[in-house]
């Protein structure tokens, strides 16, 4: 039975998420969870850690910080330098499509606290194209080579540098809501990787021979061997484990440190203007999600600014109401140039990987749109 939070504002259509018998989701209790947490001992713990890296070899780098440029990554990059005095070595996968306020800000994450010497990882294009548009396709994810060399490059780029200490950003189970045990973990390994990273159930290898693409072009995407990160240790950890991951608490210190927020009004699908900013494209992908099981970003939005307290219930659904699941005409427009498909192509793959049982139809059975062309939820009661 279709449901909604009764303290946030997230459906009970989204995948792994469960509610307990009060009709609260488990990303709500987690957020619960996280009051009880000893963040001080946590944050002696990550003491404790970087403790073990930190200087021990003048000729390297402390830690490998995967960076976009985005709020996560220049916070990152601000605590490690600035409070825990690491020299970190930046990486970062190239965007699909990345906008001017993405380099303003990539550009400023290598030059902040003295600067960071930063790899960016330029992918071939024309394959990661290729597996774009297949993972648009096959599993409505047009972004899914993304998700994954985001995850493999620089772990790929630790070993191969012999720098054994990634930093990753936050949880995204603690955050989000997923099964228990995720939720509580420290690290990021391959299992965390294919069943959370954005593989949605394929495997890197099930490319092949899509359009051509071969073994060599799928080197970036594939995570080491156990041999490989044994050789040199590897450890990666969610800086969220440690710290409490709030935010709009993360903000301040990154602004006063050169971050730009988007200055000309919210982030296409949500209310918000400090994240997702370096990739218009992504507002399909959010819109997919929505398509897929009715709720977008600014569900998610609304729910971690729900239980942080920094807003009531009823002004999340508003903002739901009123932003939430649109058609993202800028993004597709973008979308099929970039990628070179027609419009008709476009809406038909959405069309196929939308839930009709969560959406207004017409008497012939087709989905029914608004003027503005937006899908109607059929599930508008929020009431608890
Ligand atoms: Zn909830």
């Amino acid at each position: 039975m279709f449901a909604y939070c009764r303290h946030c504002v997230m459906p009970s259509t989204k995948p792994d998420l469960s509610f307990d018998a009060e009709g609260v989701c488990d990303a709500c209790r987690s957020a619960e969870l996280k009051n009880q947490i000893d963040w001080d001992s946590r944050r002696k713990e990550f003491e404790e850690l970087v403790a073990q890296y930190r200087g021990k070899n003048p000729n390297n780098y402390d830690c490998i910080v995967p960076v976009s440029g985005g709020k996560d990554s220049t916070y990152q990059v601000y605590v490690l330098k600035e409070i825990y005095k690491m020299n970190p070595l930046l990486v970062c996968f190239e965007a699909t499509n990345r906008t001017p306020l993405g380099v303003k800000n990539l550009n400023n994450i290598k030059q902040m606290l003295g600067g960071s010497d930063l790899i960016e990882f330029r992918k071939n294009p024309e394959a990661y194209k290729k597996m774009c548009l297949e993972g648009f396709r096959r599993v409505g994810d047009g972004e899914w080579p993304n998700h994954v060399g985001i995850f493999t490059v620089p772990v790929r780029l630790a070993v191969a540098l012999k720098i054994p200490l990634i930093i990753w950003g936050e949880n995204s189970q603690l955050e989000y809501g997923g099964p228990k045990a995720a939720r509580m973990k420290n690290v990021l390994n391959r299992r965390w990787l294919e069943e959370f990273g954005g593989l949605l159930g394929h495997r890197v290898e099930d490319m092949l021979k899509v359009e051509g693409i071969s073994q060599k072009d799928l080197i970036s995407y594939i995570y080491p061997s156990d041999e490989e990160l044994d050789a040199v240790g590897i450890q990666g950890a969610f800086l969220g484990y440690y710290f409490k991951w709030d935010a709009r608490a993360q903000l301040e210190p990154i602004i006063k440190n050169g971050f730009s927020v988007k200055e000309d009004g919210p982030v296409e699908g949500t209310y918000t203007n400090y994240e997702n900013l370096d990739d218009n494209l992504v507002a399909v992908h959010d819109y997919l999600k929505f398509t897929k099981f009715g709720f977008g970003r600014t569900t998610d939005h609304v729910s971690i600014d729900i239980r942080n307290g920094r807003m009531t219930r009823e002004e999340g659904v508003k903002l739901v109401q009123q932003y939430d699941g649109k058609y993202p005409k800028k993004g597709a427009a973008e979308f099929i140039e970039f990628f070179g498909i027609t419009k008709e192509e476009f809406d038909r793959v959405i069309d196929s990987f939308t839930d009709k049982s969560l959406f207004e139809l017409e008497a012939d059975g087709s989905l029914k749109r608004d003027a503005d062309g937006n899908l109607i939820k059929k599930y508008q009661n929020y009431a608890v």
